[in-house]
């Protein structure tokens, strides 16, 4: 079995099978005169040029752009509404309700596990290692990937999806790379490991997208929600080897790219655009360094972890107290302390913010 018919013998026979919903921008290119989509002919109220008009499912412009930007081929990236969407998208293709699993390794970012319940896969876990900086148990990763199935009513099915968070959310620290393409090398035909990459723009290390060509199970996820400030905007990039793309094709929405999007994304993607990225990536990474190292002087901080990302996450004496402090003055950071006792993360702002952030903090 070549290494591509490898990956798609993991989709379900279902989507497999299934024959995609065929939309007529999808159907038709090159026309004068539009009549195939039941537009209407203009836009009554909104004098914004084409609103009137379906969008291109996967506008050639956007995508050719997004791949340059991740260093992969048009063919390996699919636009999505933010990198959730990527992550949904990933569920419902690849996991059978009350059959397949999914794999995280807490504490980490919450979506896998509600895309996980709603499609009816199981979760299973395998905690980063919390005395080793949260690093992957990349030995206990590739067991549990490698698990037979347990019986039905264990509740417990073949896990299908790795899902790895590198820089990881909420602990901040990237994953080591030898590591997670261990995992994925391990996994080959077996599971798809699904590297999210989110905050990787913070980071200063290059992506995983370049390791998707000689290794068809790897998927990244990528957004121009942090790095580039157009969370707003919800732009995420699935990066995979292009059968991949092409079965989650099936499943997305037929217009996930609404116009006024488009247009936000291209500028942020123009020339001028990256490079205003690059310096916000750089003075955001700035403000990091400067609130990690003056932190640690407060009495109310116990403990500041290593980020390669726009936000540190912090242990103090109480959480609750600390949260309420923070709310009583109008600044909101985030209780983490469910995933780890005690720890708050806190995001990188304007050094205004910041300031704020200090000064409540050395008031506690
Ligand atoms: C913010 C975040 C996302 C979601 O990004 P969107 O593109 O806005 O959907 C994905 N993964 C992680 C780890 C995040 O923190």
């Amino acid at each position: 079995m070549s290494a591509v018919d490898s990956v798609l013998q993991l989709v379900r026979p279902e989507i497999l099978a299934l024959a995609p919903y065929s939309s007529a921008r999808k159907e038709s290119k090159g026309g004068r005169v539009w009549l195939d989509a039941n537009e209407n002919p203009e836009t009554p109220m909104v004098r914004q040029p084409l609103l009137n008009r379906y969008p291109d499912p996967q506008p050639p412009e956007l995508i050719a752009k997004l791949a340059a930007l991740y260093g992969v081929s048009p063919a390996q990236a699919l636009v999505t509404r933010g990198s959730d969407e990527g992550i949904d998208l990933l569920l419902r293709t690849f996991c059978r309700a009350g059959q397949d699993a999914i794999l995280i390794t807490p504490p980490t970012y919450g979506m896998y596990i509600v895309a996980a319940g709603i499609q009816g896969a199981a979760t299973l876990s395998v905690p980063l290692v919390h005395g080793k900086n949260f690093a992957l148990d990349t030995e206990a990763v590739i067991a549990t990937g490698l698990a037979p199935p347990k019986p039905a009513d264990a509740g417990e099915g073949r896990v299908k999806l790795v899902f790895l968070c590198s820089p990881n959310n909420p602990t901040g620290g990237l994953l080591d790379r030898a590591a997670v393409l261990k995992v994925v090398k391990a996994l080959a035909g077996r599971a798809i490991v699904v590297v999210d990459e989110a905050y990787v723009d913070f980071s200063g290390v290059s992506s995983l997208a370049a390791e998707i060509a000689t290794n068809p199970n790897l998927v990244v996820l990528r957004t121009l929600s942090k790095a580039f400030g157009l969370a707003g905007a919800r732009v995420g990039t699935t990066l995979a080897d292009p059968a991949i793309i092409a079965v989650l094709q099936k499943v997305i929405a037929p217009y996930p790219v609404p116009a006024p999007v488009l247009a936000s994304a291209l500028a942020a993607l123009s020339e001028e655009g990256l490079t205003a990225a690059r310096e916000s990536v750089a003075s955001i990474v700035a403000e990091r360094i400067r609130v990690a190292d003056a932190l640690p002087q407060l009495a109310a901080v116990k403990r500041v972890w290593p980020s390669d990302t726009n936000y540190l996450l912090i242990e103090v004496a109480d959480a609750t107290r600390t949260m309420a402090a923070g709310r009583a003055a109008g600044v909101i950071w985030r209780d983490r302390s469910k995933d780890v006792p005690n720890c708050i993360r806190i995001t990188i702002g304007t050094a205004e913010e910041n300031n704020a952030t200090l000064e409540v903090l050395s008031r506690v």
